[in-house]
């Protein structure tokens, strides 16, 4: 803590002085960092940590700078009417077409950003009215306070205030609920809707905010350089901003200020070096940088910012979060009640029947064990009764209510939390955040809250939440590890604590005893007969027949996606037809 707000101190300094002890020309080049970390900061929100790669930020940029310019030079308003009008031009544009293009996935939503781009550059260069391929000029300069800012020092101010401003609300947003979140879309969306992360929605605000950081920059730049041509908003400036931001490094929010810094200074200086190295003019540069990213890319995939990190002081080890006011906790159904109930439940893949006609019901208050050999239908049982897969056929019901259209949010709000059998963890993060997640539900602060810190008291109580789960059940010294640092046992304990923290009615388990050692086995068996005490309920899924027969209240067994017998273990490991299926064959 202390040495990020030192190392956050001596940059607030250094962007203070900056300006009154560089020579003008330097000057220029920060405004243009500013201008471009900008942008470059909404690409590594929305590529390096949410994974959605878009070559289109320039045509952001150039939307709002075209609504200014027309504002204030066509409609001869104020360029704070600009500033409004860009952003919520900008912000419109942006939901349409990620309401559209959020639905591609992986390289389609890539491509369809390149057409946009492109789309827009032409439209910026043949909109009659906006000076077509050669601009509009005389943009006026922006006035605050009967102050005109109209010289480069001046305008330095005015942009590094809103990038300094940018970078602490974006590295807020990342270390808060919704920023766990977001940083679980990029390969855990499935897992993060398991505990109500609304994805979709969640992709799609990422998105604004990228574009509005972009819209901004195009604000800004239009009253800086007092002029705005569709040039600047081509299908190259878009390119190079991904370049800043996959060189700086992509999930970290001061790699894009990084990224920035170095990709403007080195074309600065390419400028100069390079036509006279060919003896011809043109723009070398781009095939520096395409060099330049491919050499990164092969030594690392994280940019230059762990390297400057490196450079930094050792971080302190840091301590368990201090307490906090527990989160309410929802009210157990009495023991007993019919809670889970399956009746004819089918699930085919094409022509393949992966559960047939399945039908149980389980009571509140017991272990269910969940048993088959491999390929029973298992997990695929799991994910419809969870929501991941939708039911083919049959009804599925949740303390009397029916869920099997119900999607995984509707699910989970219901108080249903599992783990997965492949273990669904983001790796990068540390363990406590892992677990946090699983407290999504337990949190209402949103992100505008996060960017300006005024979700810490809720906030406070989430980690002390996951670090109290995290206690229980035998991991507390872990907390700040990364969760991919793991051993794999450790990981599947630490899934038992995110699923705890959703403070669930029932709670699934997919093979959570797997890849445990014995001893870790009686841990995980006692903590499960605490957690069925506490009036917890859990289907439990398990290969590990000594650990089931132990344990669970009632056991179903399943083979070829079909239900082979349901009794209490003894009568179960008595029942011919499962020796036959299933015992049999591991004995
Ligand atoms: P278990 O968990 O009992 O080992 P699963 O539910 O994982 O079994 O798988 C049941 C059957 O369904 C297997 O034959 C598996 O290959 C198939 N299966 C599972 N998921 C899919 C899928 N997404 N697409 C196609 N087939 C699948
Ligand atoms: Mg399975």
């Amino acid at each position: 803590m202390l040495r990020q707000h030192r190392t956050l101190a001596l940059f607030l300094a250094f962007v203070a002085v900056a300006p009154l002890v560089l020579p003008a020309f330097y000057v220029t080049l920060l405004n243009y960092i500013g201008l471009a970390t900008l942008v470059a900061l909404g690409l590594v929100l929305m590529t390096g940590v949410a994974g959605i790669v878009s070559f289109g930020q320039q045509a952001f940029v150039g939307v709002a700078a075209y609504a200014t310019a027309a504002i204030s030079v066509l409609a001869g308003l104020s360029p704070w009417i600009g500033l409004g009008g860009g952003l919520a031009l900008t912000a419109a544009i942006a939901l349409l077409l990620g309401a559209i293009t959020l639905r591609l996935s992986g390289h389609y939503l890539s491509i369809s950003t390149i057409a946009w781009g492109v789309a827009l550059y032409y439209l910026f260069g043949n909109l009659p009215g906006l000076g077509q391929y050669s601009g509009l000029d005389n943009v006026p300069a922006v006035q605050l306070a009967g102050w005109t800012i109209d010289t480069n020092r001046e305008s330095y101010y005015l942009i590094w205030v809103f990038t300094v401003a940018a970078l602490i609300g974006a590295r807020n947003l990342l270390d808060s609920r919704t920023g766990r979140a977001i940083r679980a879309l990029r390969f855990r969306s499935v897992m993060a809707e398991s505990f109500g992360v609304n994805t979709a929605s969640l992709k799609l605000l990422v998105f604004l905010y990228a574009a509005l950081l972009a819209g901004l920059s195009g604000w800004l730049y239009a009253h800086f350089l007092r002029f705005v041509s569709p040039h600047a908003f081509g299908v190259n400036a878009g390119i190079d901003y991904l370049f800043m931001a996959v060189i700086g490094g992509a999930s970290q929010v001061w790699g894009a200020l990084l990224g920035a810094s170095v990709l403007t200074v080195l074309k600065e200086w390419l400028k100069d070096i390079l036509p006279a190295v060919f003896q011809k003019t043109g723009n070398y540069e781009i095939v520096v940088f395409g060099f330049l990213m491919l050499f990164l890319l092969q030594r690392t995939r994280d940019g230059i910012a762990p390297a400057f990190e490196r450079l930094l002081p050792a971080r302190p080890a840091r301590q368990r979060p201090p307490e906090a006011p527990p989160l309410p906790r929802r009210a157990q159904p009495p023991a007993g009640q019919d809670l889970l109930g399956l009746r004819g439940v089918v699930k085919r893949f094409g022509g393949l029947v992966a559960v047939n006609d399945m039908s149980f019901t389980m009571r509140s208050g017991e272990i269910l064990g969940l048993i088959g050999p491999n390929g029973a239908g298992k997990s695929t049982l799991f994910n419809v009764v969870t929501g991941v897969l939708a039911a083919d056929g049959g009804t599925v019901s949740f303390l009397g209510e029916r869920i099997e259209r119900a999607s995984q949010r509707e699910i989970a709000q219901r108080g249903v939390s599992r783990t997965f059998q492949h273990v669904n963890l983001v790796s990068r993060m540390s363990v406590i955040e892992n677990v946090a997640i699983g407290a999504h539900l337990r949190g209402a602060e949103g992100s505008v809250a996060a960017m300006l810190h005024t979700d810490r008291a809720e906030e406070a109580r989430l980690l002390a939440e996951a670090a109290r789960q995290l206690e229980r059940v035998g991991l507390g010294e872990h907390l700040f590890d990364a969760a991919g640092s793991l051993p794999l046992g450790q990981q599947r304990i630490v899934e038992i604590a995110r699923a705890l923290c959703a403070d669930p009615v029932l709670l699934l388990m997919d093979e959570p005893a797997a890849g445990l050692r014995y001893g870790e086995k009686q841990a995980l068996a006692a903590l499960l007969r605490r957690l069925r005490d506490e009036g917890i309920s859990i289907l439990l899924v398990e290969h590990d027949m000594e650990f089931v027969m132990g344990l669970v209240d009632r056991l179903v067994v399943m083979d070829f996606g079909e239900k082979l017998a349901e009794g209490p273990p003894a009568e179960i490991q008595a029942h011919p037809a499962v020796i036959e299926a299933y015992l049999g064959g591991i004995e």
